[in-house]
C-alpha cells in the first residue's frame, strides 16, 4: 500500500477501506475495528453478565484475533469467563491450529484452555474419515463432528455462549450460498434461537476478512489468512472468488448480503414448535438431524 496519510490524524495509513473511503493509521484502525465488533455485540445483545464464553480457535488467524479482542473487552471484569478451545481433527500436515506468536494472546489470567481431538471424542481422525467417505462427504462429516464438539464441550464446561471468529466474508458467503442452494431454513432458522441450543456469537460478523487478518497481524504478531475452513464443494470454492470480484465493483455488496440475512432471520416466526435443536450437534431440525444420521452411519461403518 502506498504511503498515504490517515484520514483522521495524518499518520501513515495501514489500511484503506474502499467501502468507507477512509485511510486509517494503526491507532485509528484498531479503534474502528474494535468499535465495530463492540457495536455488533451490543446490537445483538450477545454478551451479558455471568457469561462463560467458549472461543473455538480454528486454523485461520481469526480465532486468535477473536480471543485477543475478547480478552481486551473482558479486561478486569470478573463477571465474564473465557474458555479457549482447540480441536485437533487429525489431518496429516494440518492438525492443531498453529501456536500463537509471542506475545501469546491466548495465555494469561482469565482464560481456561481446553484441547480435544476427534480421536478422543469420536475414536477416529479426519484422515480416516476421508479414507472411508472421500470428499466432499468427509467434509460434511467434519462440520457435524465439529458442531458435536461445540455442543459436548459447552455442556461439560457450562458455557453460555459459543464465540465464532467468522468474518463479513464468511457470513456474506453463507447467506449467498443458502440462497443459491435454495436452503431457506438456513436463513430463517439461524442456530441458537432454539430451546436447548447454546447461542453462537460472531463479533467479527461485520468486519472484512482482510481487516481481521490485519488486526491479527498487528495485535498478535501472527501473519496468515483469516479463512475459517477449507471449501467442501466446487461451489464453496468458487463463491469467495465470485463475491470478491463482484465486491471489487460494488464495495458494500458483502454488507448488503449480511443485512439481508439479518432481515430474513428477524422476519421468521420463531419459535416454531416443530423445529428443535438437535441434542447432539445443536443444528435446527424437524424430523431428526440429517447430519447426525450421516455421522452415526460413519461411526457404525468404521
Ligand atoms: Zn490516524
Ligand atoms: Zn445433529
Amino acid at each position: 500500500m502506498p504511503d498515504l496519510p490517515c484520514s483522521t490524524c495524518h499518520r501513515r495509513a495501514v489500511v484503506y477501506q474502499r467501502y468507507s473511503g477512509l485511510h486509517l493509521c494503526k491507532t485509528h484502525f484498531f479503534a474502528d475495528f474494535e468499535a465495530k465488533a463492540k457495536r455488533a455485540i451490543r446490537s445483538h445483545r450477545w454478551i451479558v453478565t455471568g457469561d462463560r464464553i467458549g472461543i473455538f480457535l480454528d486454523s485461520g488467524v481469526s480465532g486468535n484475533a477473536l480471543l485477543y479482542f475478547l480478552k481486551r473487552l473482558a479486561g478486569n471484569r470478573r463477571d465474564l469467563e473465557l474458555l479457549a478451545i482447540t480441536i485437533d481433527e487429525g489431518r496429516g500436515g494440518c492438525q492443531a491450529p498453529p501456536a500463537p506468536a509471542d506475545p501469546d494472546p491466548t495465555r494469561g489470567p482469565g482464560v481456561v484452555h481446553i484441547s480435544v481431538s476427534f480421536r478422543e471424542m469420536f475414536g477416529l481422525t479426519m484422515d480416516e474419515i476421508v479414507r472411508l467417505r472421500g470428499d466432499p462427504a468427509a467434509c460434511s462429516c467434519r462440520d457435524v463432528l465439529r458442531r458435536r464438539c461445540f455442543t459436548t464441550l459447552a455442556r461439560e464446561y457450562g458455557m453460555t455462549k459459543i464465540a465464532l471468529a467468522s468474518t463479513l466474508d464468511d457470513e456474506a458467503g453463507a447467506v449467498l450460498m443458502a440462497m443459491i442452494r435454495g436452503e431457506a431454513a438456513r436463513l430463517l432458522w439461524p442456530p441458537a434461537t432454539f430451546e436447548g441450543c447454546i447461542p453462537r456469537i460472531s463479533p467479527f460478523r461485520y468486519i472484512p476478512a482482510q481487516e481481521v487478518a490485519l488486526y491479527a497481524t498487528l495485535q498478535t504478531g501472527e501473519a496468515g489468512d483469516a479463512q475459517q475452513r477449507s471449501p467442501c464443494t466446487a461451489l464453496e470454492a468458487d463463491l469467495p472468488t465470485l463475491l470478491d470480484e463482484y465486491t471489487g465493483h460494488h464495495p458494500s455488496a458483502k454488507y448488503a448480503l449480511v443485512n439481508i440475512g439479518d432481515s430474513i432471520a428477524s422476519f421468521s416466526s420463531l419459535p416454531d414448535p416443530a423445529v428443535a435443536a438437535c441434542p447432539s450437534c445443536g443444528e435446527p431440525c424437524i424430523t431428526g438431524c440429517e447430519g447426525c444420521r450421516m455421522v452415526e452411519e460413519l461411526l457404525h461403518d468404521r
